[in-house]
This record gives C-alpha cells, sequence and structure tokens, in this order.
C-alpha cells in the first residue's frame, strides 16, 4: 500500500483545516485547558461541522457529509485529531448510533432520529452493559416481553455513559430466554423519558464530562416499532456497533498519544536514558497506530474483513496508558500538584476497558487473526 498523501486527500486536508482554524476562536491552543471542557463550544461545533459537511465526511449532505471517499474521510478524522478540533459532546450519538441507524433501522426511524443526533440535538446512550454481562455482552438479561404491539421490559445496564443527559439509548435486552445465548438479542430504541426509567449518576473520583449512570428499568413499554434491526437479531447489531466503536476510539487513543507525546517533550532537557527510550517507543506506537489505521481501511476496501482492525484497539489503548504514565513519571513531584495531568493518566486507565478489555481484545486477537483455538 503506498501510504503518501494523494492529491485528492491534501485538499480534502487543506480545506477542513482552513475552515477548522475560521471556526474556532483565536485564542483556542493558548487556552486550550479551559476550552476542552467548554460545552457550547462544543456543541457550536458539532453544529457547524454537520452543517459545513466535515460531521461525516463520507456520508451524503444531508447527514453532515461531503460524499468523500474512505481514505478522504479518514484524512478528515486525522485531521481533526491533529488539529485538536473540539471533542463532539455525546460522541457516542455520532460515532456509533447514527451508523447504526444507518445501516440497520427502517426508513421512519432514520427520518426520526438521524438528523437530531448528527446535529447533536438529541443526545443518546448505549445501553449494552449490566452488572454480570461486561465482557460477557451474551449473558445479558434485561428481558423484554412482547405484548400485543409494545415490549414490557425489566431489568438493569450499568455504565451507560451521559445516560442522565441523553433523550434516548439503543436498549439490549433478551427477547428469547429459549433461543441460544447470542440468538435471543435484540436492540430497542428507548425513550429515556419513558414510564419506568430510572437514572442514577454514578459518582465519580476525577472530573470528566462523561459521567456514567446505573439505569433500571421497571415494566418499561417500548412499542414494537422501535426495535432496531430484526428481533432477536441484536447480536450483529452490537457488533456493528462495537466496530463502530473501536473504529471510532484509535483515532481518539492516537490523538491522546499524541498530545502526551508532546507533554513528555516539554520537558525533554530532564529525561534520562531509559525516559528517552520510552518516548521513543511511545512516538513509534503512535505512527503505527495511524499506519494500522490506514492499512486496516485498504484491506476493508479491497473487500477483505479486515485482520489489522483488531489489532487497533489494543495497540492504542495500551499505547496511551504507557504515553501519560511516562508524562506522570518524567513529571516527577511537580506532576502531583498538575491536576490536569493527574486527569489524563486517570482517563488513560479506563481506555483499556471501554469498547471492550485488553484481555479480550487478545481473545480476539488469538481466535480471529491468530486462528488460535477458542478459549
Ligand atoms: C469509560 C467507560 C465508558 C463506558 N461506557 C459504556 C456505555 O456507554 N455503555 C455500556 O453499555 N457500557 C459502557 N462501559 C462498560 C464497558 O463496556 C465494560 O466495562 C467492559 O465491557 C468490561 O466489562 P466489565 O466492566 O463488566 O468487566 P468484566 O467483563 O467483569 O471483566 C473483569 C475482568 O475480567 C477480564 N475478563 C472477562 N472476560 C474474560 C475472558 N473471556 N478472557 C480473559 N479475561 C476476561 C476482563 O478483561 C477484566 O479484566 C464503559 C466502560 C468504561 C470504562
Amino acid at each position: 500500500m503506498d501510504l503518501r498523501e494523494t492529491e485528492e486527500q491534501r485538499a480534502v486536508r487543506a480545506d477542513y483545516a482552513q475552515w477548522l482554524s475560521d471556526f474556532l476562536p483565536a485564542d483556542y491552543y493558548d487556552k486550550y485547558a479551559d476550552y476542552r471542557w467548554d460545552y457550547e463550544l462544543r456543541k457550536a461545533y458539532q453544529l457547524a461541522s454537520f452543517e459545513a459537511g466535515w460531521l461525516q465526511p463520507a456520508w451524503p449532505r444531508e447527514h453532515g457529509g461531503r460524499a468523500l471517499g474512505p481514505l478522504e474521510a479518514l484524512t478528515v478524522r486525522l485531521e481533526s485529531a491533529m488539529r485538536a478540533a473540539p471533542k463532539l459532546p455525546n460522541i457516542q450519538g455520532v460515532g456509533v448510533v447514527a451508523p447504526g441507524l444507518r445501516s440497520f433501522g427502517t426508513s421512519e426511524q432514520q427520518e426520526r432520529h438521524l438528523v437530531p443526533v448528527l446535529r447533536g440535538d438529541e443526545w443518546w446512550a448505549l445501553g449494552m452493559s449490566e452488572p454480570g454481562a461486561g465482557s460477557d455482552f451474551a449473558g445479558l438479561r434485561t428481558r423484554a416481553v412482547r405484548d400485543g404491539d409494545r415490549y414490557v421490559v425489566n431489568g438493569q445496564k450499568i455504565w451507560t455513559t451521559q445516560a442522565h443527559e441523553s433523550r434516548f439509548a439503543t436498549l439490549y435486552v433478551r427477547t428469547d430466554p429459549d433461543a441460544p445465548k447470542h440468538r435471543g438479542i435484540s436492540c430497542l430504541i428507548l425513550d429515556m423519558e419513558s414510564p419506568g426509567v430510572t437514572t442514577r449518576p454514578i459518582r465519580m473520583a476525577t472530573i470528566t464530562d462523561e459521567t456514567f449512570c446505573e439505569v433500571f428499568l421497571d415494566d418499561v413499554e417500548i412499542p414494537v416499532t422501535s426495535v432496531l434491526g430484526a428481533e432477536n437479531e441484536g447480536w450483529k447489531v452490537a457488533m456493528s456497533s462495537l466496530d463502530h466503536e473501536r473504529d471510532m476510539i484509535w483515532v481518539m487513543n492516537w490523538v491522546e498519544i499524541s498530545r502526551g507525546v508532546r507533554e513528555v517533550q516539554k520537558r525533554g532537557d530532564s529525561l534520562d536514558d531509559h525516559q528517552l527510550v520510552e518516548l521513543g517507543r511511545r512516538m513509534a506506537d503512535a505512527e503505527a497506530l495511524r499506519m494500522t489505521g490506514y492499512r486496516s481501511l485498504t484491506s476493508s476496501l479491497r473487500g477483505d474483513r479486515s485482520k489489522e482492525f483488531f489489532i487497533l484497539k489494543l495497540l492504542g489503548s495500551e499505547s496511551l496508558q504507557r504515553t501519560w504514565e511516562l508524562a506522570a513519571t518524567v513529571a516527577g513531584a511537580d506532576g502531583l500538584a498538575d491536576g490536569a495531568l493527574a486527569f489524563e493518566r486517570h482517563d488513560a486507565l479506563a481506555a483499556t476497558l471501554y469498547g471492550g478489555t485488553s484481555e479480550v481484545q487478545r481473545n480476539i486477537i488469538g481466535e480471529r487473526v491468530l486462528g488460535l483455538p477458542k478459549g
């Protein structure tokens, strides 16, 4: 594969970069630490990106895109990452839910939900994990019993990011308890304002704007027209949703690794030999991640199920943790008083959990890439 930038990629990147610098406040980079938490700016960025066609660049105009080719679209994503564009305030809405609606939604569901989630008018949560079913997603127990033209749902979800601020959620439920574990699951569109839904934010130990929640479902009625994909085919929706999530995560990891590397470089003069070697490794990891991302995309464009794709989540999240660990070590005692650094380091710890833990990623690589027997 030729990784040199094409004319088209260069042109698109320059266009987007110009648009972004016109959009951002003049002091954005000087005050990035503050702007990073500025919800109003982040919301405005999402809306402006949608309107300008930079939000989902490969999609058509009406869905926040410019119908760009996949390589050009990836170039925009990486450019936006490199320039530290404001983080979308409800990132799973745009990155996971919207692709799911496009792949599996009926025309009515798309008509109702797609534009509001893309514009950021309505936020979404992902209702997958349960107290006894995280890595073992197929073990979920939240039950939906059909009663005429609705389901009656009972159960509990946990770690549901931003559920308390979300208008809707993709809710994975068991609709056929007699089918094999993977087959009896459906994905329902849950209106979070439905009677019987109780959302309890979980207190966080660090500052963050992405609060986890527990969501309790007591006799919640959901119309059967709210199934996303077919009944009992929720596994397919979930796997596709996880692919979108991991596709989003490696780019986010790459940004955070690059930022961590810059943080270490700021103290370049004080690094000992061992730290310099570590810094080199992290820089190499960041480049390897970006190249593996491109290789994954080109394999999938050739119609292959990209084996590289399975590596991205593990490589990205583990390198991210090591990078911020290095940044904290290099900062030494000063780092203890640096709240922003402490936040980054703690935040990085979560990266090997969300979107599938490192152990689970290793199992996937073992089975699907290396062809090892199932454990
Ligand atoms: C920041 C963040 C945001 C999240 N947001 C959401 C969200 O919006 N919606 C949602 O539904 N969930 C969300 N989650 C939950 C996340 O998907 C789960 O934490 C993850 O799937 C792991 O499940 P668990 O926490 O139940 O751990 P468990 O599955 O109980 O795992 C515990 C430990 O056992 C290991 N383990 C488990 N199974 C195996 C195996 N087969 N082989 C080897 N080791 C194994 C794991 O790697 C882990 O170390 C979020 C998590 C984080 C950290």
